[in-house]
């Protein structure tokens, strides 16, 4: 049987019926509904000749075996957040098994075709994202923190991985899946607006953003509000107030997509008749190249350290956490399956992380591509794709693995 997009559509709407509620997807990772959604999984595989198996860190996965045991995998994932979206993750792999179920049906293929359902993508009931590809792709290091967390109940994180088998001390063992990895590819929902405003169904993504992630205090003199002159005030938020508009500033020189937010500031003693003693102020950078992320950082702390001066104030800065941009090595290839499904193509990078970002890290040649998402919204109810261009997304991906196989094996 052909390629049959109006399948994958069909399938959404199953999985949805069957894992979700009247608030939206309930798939959250290591839960009984997120193991109802794998065993419907399989069921759509069945009489591929795929055969099924779970690695060490829950990932589930099927293998076609090819002339070579080099594999092309296709990947995404089946858990959600709650009361999450009917796409997010499960368009992946369910539009991937309509490709390996086409490619299954032309007879063996030159090269090994996997599909990957990647365990805790979310990382929704722990806080700990791209749980799965990250113990694959060997860049899983923080065992000793994820030993010691609790969800909402009070249940560890080792305790609800262990009903599936699953033991943190040797989920890195998962390597062993990506040694024969030849490429992989990630089909995903765009989760925001940028496809929706050209009108454009599909684009080819570039790679996902460097973060910088920093707390930063601001330390003043705490003042009675009605007794302090003006000019005599050293106010923490003043300086935290002025380093939030220059964000705009610096976004607007480094360009090419800069995004900079202060996503938070926290005053003490926080009260309105005192100014402003201390100022703990959140801020997040993201780039797609690697210096000029370096550049948006260096403009922050210079900028901060002349508010500082300025308003008489003390500031500090402490890295939260930091990730290099990921460059997606078969972008090209991406972009000429695009256009060749929807006429145009459009290259974008990627706000939010993937598992994609992952297996690229691990060194494993990647494309990913995006389908445009209503409203630009996700992780609701409300998230949203016309069906015509989940069809036309799942063409896409077909031509990209078509593609991705003749490069491989030519
Ligand atoms: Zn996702």
């Amino acid at each position: 049987m052909p390629l049959k997009p109006t399948r994958t559509v069909d399938e959404l709407r199953e999985l949805r019926e069957l894992t979700g509620d009247e608030n939206g997807a309930q798939r959250v990772a290591w839960t009984d509904t997120w193991k109802r959604a794998q065993e419907w999984m399989s069921s759509k595989l069945d009489g591929t000749g795929a055969v099924e198996s779970f690695d060490a860190a829950g990932n589930q996965w099927w293998t076609l075996p090819g002339a070579s045991e080099q594999a092309l995998i296709l990947g995404g994932h089946l858990d959600s957040v709650p009361n999450g979206g009917w796409l997010d993750g499960c368009l992946n792999v369910i539009a991937g098994a309509e490709v390996l179920r086409r490619i299954a049906e032309e007879g063996e293929s030159p090269l090994t075709v996997r599909l990957v359902s990647w365990a805790d993508e979310e990382g929704a009931r722990f806080g700990r994202s791209l749980f799965g590809s990250s113990a694959a792709a060997g860049s899983m290091a923080d065992q000793d923190e994820l030993r010691v967390l609790k969800d909402a109940d009070g249940v560890s994180l080792p305790e609800a991985i262990g009903v599936f088998g699953v033991d943190l001390d040797s989920a890195l063992d998962a390597r062993s899946e990506l040694e024969n990895a030849a490429a992989y590819l990630e089909l995903h929902i765009e989760q925001g607006p940028v496809l929706e405003s050209m009108d454009l169904p599909l684009g080819a993504v570039l790679g996902t953003f460097g973060v910088e992630r920093h707390r930063i205090t601001w330390r003043g003199q705490a003042a009675h509000a009605g007794s302090t002159p003006m000019n005599q005030r050293r106010d923490a938020l003043a300086g935290a107030a002025k380093l939030a508009l220059e964000l705009r500033v610096i976004a607007a020189e480094v360009g090419d997509g800069a995004v900079l937010t202060s996503g938070g500031v926290v005053c003490k003693p926080g009260i309105v008749t005192s100014v402003v003693e201390t100022a703990e102020q959140l801020l997040d950078m993201r780039h797609l190249d690697a210096e000029k992320l370096a550049a948006m950082n260096r403009a922050a702390h210079e900028a901060s350290e002349r508010f500082a001066d300025e308003e008489s104030l003390q500031v500090e800065w402490e890295r939260i956490w930091q990730i290099e941009p990921i460059l997606f090595e078969l972008a090209d290839l991406a972009e000429d399956a695009v256009r060749e499904v929807a006429g145009t193509s459009h290259r974008l990078p990627s706000g939010p992380l993937h598992d994609a970002a992952e297996v690229s890290r691990a060194g494993v040649p990647t494309a990913m591509l995006f389908v445009q998402s209503l409203r630009g919204l996700s992780h609701t109810k409300l998230e949203d794709t016309k069906p015509e261009h989940l069809e036309l997304a799942v063409q896409a991906l077909d031509r990209l693995a078509t593609m991705t196989l003749a490069r491989l094996a030519g």
